[in-house]
């Protein structure tokens, strides 16, 4: 049997069950089988590894990873996939589908159910774009006993991800990314390769996971609470947006003021010029005075 991904087998599949594609759910299916094992090939699967894979649409991408890995777990949203993912991965026993919205679905505990303590498991996907952030976010602030993340996503998130201090694309993003994993973008991939074509080019990037964040703070919560409310308004100064949208810290701004200058923070620069080190001393530092009041 052919692969799933070629044109002519998805096209086949998608007309014998009557798919309509939803828009809303974000469904671009991928039709090219050297892009899907490129992507495969980067999230390095032993045969003993597991895989999770979010959104396997018709299961291109799931009958990739089931050719590598000893289990793969993929969570799907929309119902009418789950027969036409019964029929195109009978093949593989050891592929299991959940009917869920992953950003509601309990991981770790499907994980614990689904993978042996102590596999190796990466999370490989197509994301479904306009959950990207979300499920990111998901991924990585419940500390899944995971390697890594494997995944597509439009190019402009991307480039997000990967930005540095000073650049426009420069947020909570970067900074959740970098604190938690290492980042690379290892490949751009054209909307050619996608039925419907999508308006935008995709990248897929991956992110290992740090042994230990990046950084280290006295308190994780707050520090990604300084992180957010230095980035809510960018034309902001620095001060501005903390006195404005940081909980539990003086409002008294010269008392703000003090306590940036004995970090060797000028009060007047802006969030998105700070690098994460900073952040890092920023949140200690007011963390210690809002313990202290
Ligand atoms: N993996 C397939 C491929 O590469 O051809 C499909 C990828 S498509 C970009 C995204 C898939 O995610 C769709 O199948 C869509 O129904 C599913 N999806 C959308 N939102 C979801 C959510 N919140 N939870 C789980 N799956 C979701």
């Amino acid at each position: 049997m052919k692969d799933i991904a070629t044109p002519n087998r998805t096209k086949m599949i998608l007309e014998k069950h009557g798919f309509s594609f939803k828009k809303s759910l974000g469904q671009n299916f991928l039709i090219d089988t050297n892009v899907l094992n490129r992507i495969v090939d980067f999230a390095e699967l032993g045969s003993d590894s597991g895989a999770i894979e979010i959104g396997p649409g018709i299961g291109a991408l799931t009958e990739q990873l089931a050719k590598r890995a000893s289990k793969v777990v993929a969570f799907e949203i929309d119902q009418r996939l789950l027969p036409i993912l019964g029929e195109t991965l009978a093949p593989y026993e050891h592929v299991k589908i959940i009917h869920s919205d992953v950003l509601k679905a309990n991981v770790k505990q499907v994980m614990n159910e689904e993978f042996a303590e102590g596999q190796d498991v990466m999370v490989v996907a197509n994301l479904p774009y306009y959950v990207t952030t979300p499920i990111l976010f998901k991924l990585l602030e419940e500390d899944l006993p995971i390697r890594g993340v494997v995944v597509m996503m439009q190019k402009e998130v991307a480039d997000r991800i990967a930005a540095g201090p000073g650049t426009k694309d420069y947020g909570s993003l970067s900074i959740a990314i970098q604190y938690y994993t290492e980042a690379e973008t290892v490949m751009t991939v054209p909307r050619t390769v996608f039925v419907p074509q999508p308006n935008v080019d995709s990248a897929v990037i991956r992110l290992m996971k740090r042994p230990k964040p990046l950084v280290e703070v006295k308190d994780e919560e707050f520090f990604f609470a300084v992180v957010r409310a230095s980035f809510a308004q960018r034309r902001k100064t620095l001060m501005n947006n903390l006195s404005n949208n940081l909980a539990g810290i003086p409002k008294d701004k010269a008392m703000l003021e003090k306590i940036l200058l004995e970090i060797g923070i000028d009060p007047k620069r802006r969030g998105e010029t700070l690098t994460i080190e900073e952040f890092a001393r920023l949140s200690d530092a007011l963390y210690a005075q809002k313990t202290a009041v």
